[in-house]
């Protein structure tokens, strides 16, 4: 079964205005046109960039967060009915900073799928393990139980609309990336815990990101791996050349 490959953006804070317009309009001219990509600049540049490529094709807008809960007193959160207001299609959720340094947890994040689904928009889900529990060789066991704990609990038909993005916390920002070998053998294990979840045609048409400093010269190794159905970029999506290549790879 043939999967949707894509590459994702995911731009975090960073860009000012007039940064972001030079760089989304060089993305949007130099991407191959072709090809899947999704971009998740900040919050204040989402309308913009969704203007910006209205009538291009296979190239969305997505919000790097949205809010647990609906609309109400939440004083600076943003809600999934917002972000859909505004055209955004797609939702990051449980990316590594948002753990790590907003403690967002699973029961969080299972709130935050819903409201994300809730508006017909596409989660695109972020898990991975730190570095001490893949020294500790229990890496799977620990990417499976978050899946378990979240995107598992969603009936089938839904859990068929995301998009998972596997990110090895020691790999984001560092310059430390996966091993192809790595990549591929948690790749597997993911889909195969799809499998036991639901079923083969599921877990064949799920499309899995890899993320964790995927740059132009690693791309090409990490998607030619068969359970690997893209990238979820974070440094490299702030420079278009770079950007480009690795869409190119895909
Ligand atoms: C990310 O933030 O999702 C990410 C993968 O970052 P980087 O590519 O910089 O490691």
């Amino acid at each position: 079964m043939s999967r949707k490959k894509i590459v994702a953006g995911n731009w975090k804070m960073n860009k000012h205005w007039s940064e972001a317009l030079i760089l989304l309009h060089q993305i949007i001219n130099k991407r191959d046109k072709d090809k899947h990509v999704l971009l998740f600049p900040p919050a204040y540049f989402l309308r913009q960039a969704r203007m910006m490529i209205e009538g291009q094709s296979r190239i969305r807008i997505g919000a790097q967060n949205c809010a647990s809960t609906e609309n109400g007193a939440y004083t600076g959160e943003l809600s999934a009915s917002m972000l859909k207001s505004v055209g955004v299609s797609h939702v990051l959720v449980g990316h590594s900073e948002r753990r790590a340094k907003f403690g967002e947890d699973n029961n969080v994040l299972f709130e935050k799928l819903n409201r994300v689904l809730e508006q017909g928009l596409t989660p695109v889900f972020c898990f991975g393990e730190q570095k001490e529990i893949r020294t500790s060789g229990s890496h799977i066991s620990f990417a499976i139980e978050q899946l378990k704990e979240t995107v598992f609990k969603i009936d089938q038909e839904t859990f068929s609309k995301l998009i998972l993005a596997y990110e090895p916390v020691w790999a984001i920002g560092t310059g430390l990336t996966a091993s192809p070998v790595e990549a591929q053998e948690m790749h597997q294990a993911i889909r195969e815990a799809i499998v036991d979840r639901y079923n083969d045609d599921t877990a064949q048409s799920c499309t899995i990101l890899y993320g964790g400093s995927c740059k132009p010269s690693n791309a090409a190794e990490l998607f030619a791996c068969p359970d690997v159905d893209g990238g979820l970029i974070g440094g490299a999506s702030l420079k278009a050349n770079d950007f480009c290549s690795i869409i190119n790879e895909i």
